[in-house]
């Protein structure tokens, strides 16, 4: 019988694969605004890592699935009163961009846990008022996380100005692998760059990515109707 959530996660993960030419990419399967169920159905095909972008909607899926082995990204917009929680209960922070963050962050970190896995965002195009931090000060927002032990600087994160076509990404992705190569000869526990969503991953692939983030290639379009009413 055909399984649809099987044949999906197959067909992006193959995808990858042939995009990516031998070199290992992980998938990350960004969940928002998908109810539990789906979750679990993607974690019984072999789905580990996942995706949030809401802390009270991730927390609950967290707690949901704490009889599952995985792994939870925090990949939305970081605000100071959610570093705690994003601390305490995620694997992995997508979206550090300010040093201001950085105390509350490592304060935070359960010690019986790892340290947790920290990418910087960059605004890889510096346009004006938009979420990540400028190329020009990355260094050293990526020294500050270098001295915390309770985190561990992992990499960048990067989503470029949305394009009709994928290719006017090229750019952008190139530019942020030309950042990351500089910074990990100072920090060699660099190894992840997160750039890729559903409309770009081979072009994000293509120019070094190591980590895409795939939201609607595996689950389907976010859209209202489609959307599950909130867990509580
Ligand atoms: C929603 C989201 C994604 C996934 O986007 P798709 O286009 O659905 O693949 C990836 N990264 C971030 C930061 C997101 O907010």
């Amino acid at each position: 019988m055909s399984d649809p959530v099987r044949e999906t996660w197959r067909a992006c993960v193959d995808s990858i694969a042939t995009a990516a030419r031998g070199r290992a990419v992980r998938l990350l399967a960004v969940s928002k605004s998908q109810p539990v169920e789906r979750v679990r159905a993607l974690a019984a095909v072999g789905q580990r890592e996942f995706g949030e972008n809401y802390v009270q909607e991730a927390l609950a899926k967290i707690s949901a699935c704490a009889d599952l082995d995985l792994c939870w990204h925090f990949i939305g917009p970081l605000q100071s009163n959610k570093c705690r929680e994003v601390a305490r209960h995620f694997d992995w922070l997508h979206s550090l961009d300010r040093e201001k963050l950085i105390p509350a962050l490592a304060q935070h970190r359960p010690p019986e846990r790892p340290p947790l896995n920290v990418l910087l965002q960059v605004n890889v195009e510096a346009e004006p008022g938009k979420a990540g931090c400028p190329p020009d000060q990355v260094a050293v927002l990526a020294d500050a996380v270098a001295t915390q032990p309770r985190l561990r600087l992992r990499g960048l994160m990067a989503i470029p100005v949305p394009q009709p076509q994928p290719e006017a990404r090229r750019a952008a992705f190139a530019a942020l692998r030309r950042l990351f190569d500089q910074l990990r000869s100072r920090h060699p526990s660099m190894d992840t760059l997160s750039i890729g969503m559903s409309d770009d991953y081979p072009v994000a692939i293509a120019e070094g990515s190591t980590l895409v983030r795939l939201g609607t290639a595996l689950f389907g379009s976010r859209s209202p109707s489609r959307d599950s009413a909130p867990q509580h």
